[in-house]
């Protein structure tokens, strides 16, 4: 990195499924890195895979940073210098760094059909290798390349990176890394529709970008020598590489929603104030040279040091986040704060109208309202686990139809109670079971008893991250009964549940 170059960092999520709690781990050191060297930070949406990226998701990523309060410089949806910020917006940039890589020898056409791909890795499969492209294409000449292609061949265009060798590049925590090249496929760059794909579109925006340090997930390690080996094709100077260790569940497995919400909406949804999230994402590989373990954005950016970040595996465990919150409300907040923060949260005229009329039936005096409808302010629900079976179903069925509901949740990609209650009509049609036999579980599940505020509105109200971590409580309470569901029993469930239920 060239000392004189201003500083300036970025996050670079795809817009795909929830906002992730990892995005807001590694927002916030990019941000504090940028702040201590009063560099710029910026938030750069990666939508280069236009199967899997949605506008709302995207939505959903300005919104969830916003709310952790991790804000950035230059952005799709607060413009900048350096902008279009979203990749789909600069497919023509790409078209012609490619272009320049292909003239300059360091990429080629590849035409090679999927048939030939799918063959040839089955047979490096059979032979127990790794599959790799095995450079086909590259026999072929500049003009009988051309020549395909102005015959309207389909083609993607590769990296051609070396035979033989390895790769050594520098990594800031690590030091130095190496990777052989015989590990390295030839990457796709473009692909048949013209789209880049990652390694492409990624490394010329942090060029054109200005980015001097990418700070990202360690899973991007082994991306490093492909990143490389683009600055060098291009002539540029290569930013600095910092792979931050990866956020991991209880039992050390990387940190997985089967196992713990990842979503940052969950969070929020179920009472964790911003601050104290932060904090915590912070803690999870840095603290303050003093020790203390409470601190703001401010103080974390104004003590920030690379070379502090801790490299064990963090887990983000769900009891110390919740003491740490604690702490904020008891040692940080004033009673009018904490009453501004609930405010925010749920307890404002939007959530009480949508909340009223639902109740509204069942009133006899105001002092019932509160009784009925506190399950929707609550984050884990008290009762007992059997009484999550209702008389007509086996418990180790109920902990099955838990499952499928979780996964068929999980896929929606609409979330109002038209959907809800149209997925659950399916489910009790192919489960052969009727909605009274099949929604006693639901309604414990989600509102803690069999009878409540209806269903589907209930769980409207409450938000999918909710909705699904309620329905994990309930299958953690039936495994405490011993009625469990896991390693063969469940992949056989997913087996059968994907047959049953189809794609979406
Ligand atoms: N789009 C990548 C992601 O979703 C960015 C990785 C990087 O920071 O280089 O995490």
């Amino acid at each position: 990195m060239t000392e004189s170059k201003p500083v300036c960092t970025r996050i670079a999520p795809s817009p795909t499924g929830d906002p992730h709690i990892g995005t807001a781990y590694t927002a916030l050191f990019n941000y504090a890195f940028a702040r201590r060297h009063g560099g710029r930070f910026i938030l750069r949406i990666e939508d280069t895979d236009q199967t899997r990226s949605t506008s709302a998701s995207e939505q959903a990523i300005f919104d969830a940073l916003r709310w952790v309060g991790i804000p950035w410089d230059e952005g799709p949806d607060v413009g900048g210098p350096h902008g279009p910020y979203r990749q789909s917006e600069r497919t023509e940039i790409y078209r012609e760094h490619v272009q320049q890589l292909v003239e300059t020898g360091h990429a080629y056409p590849c035409f090679c059909t999927p048939e030939r791909l799918q063959e040839l890795r089955r047979e490096q499969m059979a032979a127990k290798q790794d599959p790799r492209y095995d450079g086909h294409c590259l026999q072929l000449s500049r003009e009988e390349a051309q020549a395909r292609i102005d015959a309207g061949k389909p083609y993607v265009i590769r990296l051609k990176i070396p035979a033989e060798g390895s790769c050594v590049m520098p990594e800031r925590l690590r030091g130095e890394v190496t990777i052989d090249w015989q590990t390295v496929d030839h990457q796709v760059l473009q692909k048949t529709d013209g789209f880049p794909t990652y390694h492409l579109a990624n490394v010329v925006d942090d060029h054109l970008m200005g980015v001097t340090h990418v700070i990202r997930g360690e899973e991007w390690i082994s991306s490093l020598p492909k990143h490389f080996y683009l600055y060098e094709a291009f002539g540029w100077e290569p930013p600095e590489f910092v792979h931050m260790p990866l956020l991991r569940n209880p039992d050390k497995s990387k940190l997985s929603k089967r196992k713990n919400p990842t979503s940052i909406f969950y969070y929020r949804d179920s009472g964790i104030l911003p601050q104290a999230l932060r904090n915590y994402l912070g803690l999870m590989a840095y603290t303050l040279p003093s020790g203390e373990e409470m601190f703001t954005l401010e103080e974390m950016a104004a003590s920030f040091e690379v070379d502090r970040i801790s490299m064990g595996g963090p887990v983000f465990d769900q009891t110390k986040l919740k003491w740490l919150n604690g702490r904020y409300l008891r040692e940080q907040l004033t009673p009018e704060q904490i009453l501004v923060q609930l405010r925010e949260w749920k307890l404002n005229d939007a959530t009480w109208l949508r909340i009223i009329p639902l109740a509204q039936k069942r009133l006899e005096a105001l002092s019932d309202l509160l009784p009925l409808s506190a399950f929707l302010f609550a984050d884990r629900l008290e009762y007992d686990p059997l009484s999550l079976v209702p008389k007509q179903l086996e418990p180790q069925r109920a902990v099955e139809l838990l499952q499928k509901a979780l996964w068929e949740l999980s896929a929606l990609r609409q979330w109002d109670v038209e959907t809800l209650k149209e997925l659950f009509n399916r489910m009790s049609e192919l489960e052969e079971l009727k909605l009274k036999q099949l929604l006693p579980l639901f309604f414990v599940a989600i509102c803690g008893r069999p009878v409540s505020l209806p269903l589907f509105d209930s769980m409207h109200l409450l938000g999918l991250d909710l909705v699904r971590r309620r329905l994990q409580y309930a299958l953690e309470a039936l495994d405490g009964e011993g009625y469990e569901l896991k390693g063969k029993k469940l992949k056989a469930l997913e087996k059968d549940y994907q047959s049953q239920y189809g794609s979406r």
